[in-house]
């Protein structure tokens, strides 16, 4: 039996690059980087050093990146940053999508709750893309921000970001993107590509759990989020992650240095798995075929349960996923699923296969070797599957 890694969009393994950026920060540069003594600036030189070198990854000044705890932080504080502007201005109009990942939707539901927002959630379509012209329709007078994830992840599909932000710049709207599974992936330049804020987040790159940042245009006035000492320039407080920060930006270079090779890697995995994957019956790959992330491998089968699809991969020594990690355990179908115009008992039979550059085609064979009898199993014992078969 092999084992197979394929749930990369949960969390990724530390790559060698930003284990080695970060060791050395745990034992000798173990200092404060607010303490003025050696080890204490010795520490401050490698938060700003990191701090540069992400800005170059995104075409960003270092004065324009924001450490956080990770990308749920940076997405709650993007938002928090769009109302206290938009509180200014009267301004209380957010506009987001169906399928967001919850650190966007909770967040944007709890300020409705509090009057604080009226929401706008544009559909995603069967194919699991925003249409530009219904974003430009979408905008009001009143809108105070347009947040649309740059990749899902359940199903991996890319958004035309580029245009959207072109429409919400043209418009003079706050435009912010949830980035966390984009990032290291697929190329991205917040300039070129119109983007105010951008949340992103270590461990989807083979970086540490915990860590991540928030990009800001320097135009953007930014609300403090943590209060208490001065440190991210005095808008979120507390003593920042020194190792978790050196780990992400290594992996980060680590990725971004590597990304057409891993790309074209991982696509030929993924499309590997997709075309045997398309041959079993009753099945349908969700989500666009080439508008997504090299990684990402969405299926649905009619007649079977997710999650009893999981547990007997896991016996076969496959991890993978039924949607997002974060609504595992709860039997609701996922709302992103909901999103594309499944019905209920569709979504219910989802599975997600995350693949990395440490996959291999020897795990795809075994995966495509092991899942049909896997389904076929479970169908056996699925009255629905009867009932399927019947044609009732
Ligand atoms: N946004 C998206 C699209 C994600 O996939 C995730 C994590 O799964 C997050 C936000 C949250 O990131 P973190 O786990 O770093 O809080």
């Amino acid at each position: 039996m092999l084992n197979v890694y394929a749930d990369n969009a949960a969390t990724t393994a530390v790559s060698q690059a930003a284990l080695a950026a970060m060791l050395p920060c745990f034992t000798a540069g173990y200092g404060n980087p607010s303490s003025i003594h050696t080890p204490g600036q010795e520490a401050a030189a490698v938060l700003d050093s990191a701090r540069e070198r992400l800005g170059k990854l995104l075409n960003a000044s270092p004065r324009e990146i924001y450490f956080t705890g990770g990308g749920t932080e940076a997405d709650n504080w993007a938002v928090y940053i769009a109302a206290a502007i938009g509180a200014k201005k009267n301004k209380r109009h957010f506009i987001s999508t169906r399928f967001e990942h919850h650190a966007m939707l909770h967040t944007l539901e709890k300020l409705a709750k509090k009057g604080d927002a009226e929401v706008t959630l544009l559909e995603v379509h069967e194919d699991g893309l925003v249409r530009p012209g219904e974003l430009a329709a979408a905008i009001r007078e009143d809108t105070a921000l347009v947040s649309v994830m740059y990749a899902n992840n359940e199903i991996g599909t890319l958004q035309p970001i580029p245009q959207l932000g072109a429409i919400c710049r043209e418009r003079g709207v706050l435009f912010h993107t949830d980035a966390v599974q984009a990032v290291g992936h697929v190329p991205i330049d917040v300039k070129e590509q119109n983007i105010d804020l951008l949340s992103l987040s270590g461990h989807k790159f083979h970086g540490p759990k915990g860590v991540g940042a928030l990009y800001c245009r320097s135009a953007v006035p930014v609300a403090s989020f943590i209060e208490g000492g001065a440190q991210e320039r005095g808008k979120r407080a507390g003593t920042e992650n020194v190792p978790g920060i050196a780990g992400m930006v290594a992996a980060l270079e680590d990725s971004c240095g590597h990304m057409v090779a891993n790309s074209d890697k991982v696509s030929a995995l993924r499309d590997r798995l997709i075309e045997a994957l398309s041959q079993i019956p009753r099945g349908r790959l969700n989500g666009h075929r080439e508008k997504r992330l090299p990684g990402i491998v969405n299926f649905c089968f009619e007649g079977i349960e997710g999650e009893s699809l999981l547990l007997r991969l896991d016996m076969a020594g496959i991890s993978a996923s039924s949607g997002s990690a974060c609504t595992s355990g709860s039997l609701d179908p996922s709302h992103v699923l909901l999103a594309l115009g499944l019905p209920h008992e569709i979504a219910h039979g989802s599975l997600r296969l995350s693949l990395s550059e440490y996959n291999t085609p020897a795990e795809m064979d075994y995966v495509i070797e092991t899942l049909p009898g896997i389904i076929q199993l479970l169908r056996d014992m699925s009255p629905v599957w009867e009932r399927i078969e019947k044609g009732e």
